[in-house]
């Protein structure tokens, strides 16, 4: 992540880089051409005033579960517990399989948020420890699916109805305006997770706060011009779910 206002020109980054990736220009400030960066972390490591920021870390399985028994009594007051996001969970599936079998070693609720396009033998290995799976299904239209993700829809879809036979499953929808949300898409899903026996859908309507993320990493936010849902359109999606049997929330 870089913030590029932090930056005090001291040129620590551009001498570290072993690629030549960053240039420090006259007028644009410190600038990394990341078609050309190795990602070894170095400019982050020697930066001293925050500009450019190593985000994230490595953990073992032990590291995290000691990070989130610290927070033992919360979990056991509120009734909460560790939702494994990403990114993907299940590109690092062996992962998370150890760490869900360790949380439940600790009796802690354990969930798998999920995009779902992973082979079922892997998302069926991850599921074995997990108490709540879920899962993120972005149109039911194959061709729209693959027009908005590069992907059919074919194998999100067995997955699901697979990981609904097997555990609790919620069904989470990032609603896109001209992509997914229109009222005979949300229909079908419904009576989709209707038929698998999903507990509820999720509606996530669109919204910008990815965009200081993209700017960060230093890409540009692809849904810029898209305008937010109006509520009432939301709350129309969520009487369709509601109408065809499936209990529906908005934005969480
Ligand atoms: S992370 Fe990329 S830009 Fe930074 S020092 Fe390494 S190669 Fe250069
Ligand atoms: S090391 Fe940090 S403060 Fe120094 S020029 Fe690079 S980004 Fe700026």
């Amino acid at each position: 992540m870089t913030y590029d206002q932090k930056c005090i020109a001291c040129d620590k980054c551009v001498e570290v880089c072993p690629v030549e990736a960053i240039t420090a220009d006259p007028l644009q400030g410190r600038v990394i051409h990341r078609d050309k960066c190795d990602l070894c972390l170095k400019c982050g490591e020697v930066c001293p005033s925050g500009s450019i920021v190593i985000a994230g870390e490595y953990m073992t399985v032990d590291e995290v579960v000691k990070e989130v028994m610290s927070d033992e009594p919360f979990y056991k007051n509120s009734g909460g517990g560790v939702t494994v996001s990403g990114g993907e969970p299940l590109s690092q599936p062996t992962f998370t399989r150890e760490l869900f079998k360790a949380l439940k070693d600790k009796s802690l609720h354990a969930a798998l948020d999920t995009c779902g396009f992973a082979k079922w033998e892997v998302m069926e290995s991850v599921l074995e420890y997990a108490d709540l799976v879920l899962f993120d299904i972005k149109h039911m239209d194959a061709g729209r699916h693959i027009t908005g993700t590069g992907q059919s829809n074919a194998l999100i879809l067995e997955n699901a109805r697979k990981a609904a036979a097997k555990k609790r499953l919620w069904i989470r929808v990032p609603l896109i305006p001209q992509f997914n949300d229109s009222e005979e898409n949300i229909q079908q899903l419904a009576e989709f997770g209707v038929g698998i026996g999903a507990e509820q859908v999720s509606l996530l309507p669109y919204h910008e706060w990815g965009t200081p993320s993209y700017e960060r990493l230093g890409r540009t936010y692809p849904l810029e011009q898209l305008e937010r849902l109006e509520d009432s359109k939301v709350e129309k999606l969520k009487e369709i779910c509601e109408g065809a049997g499936l209990k529906a929330v908005i934005g969480k």
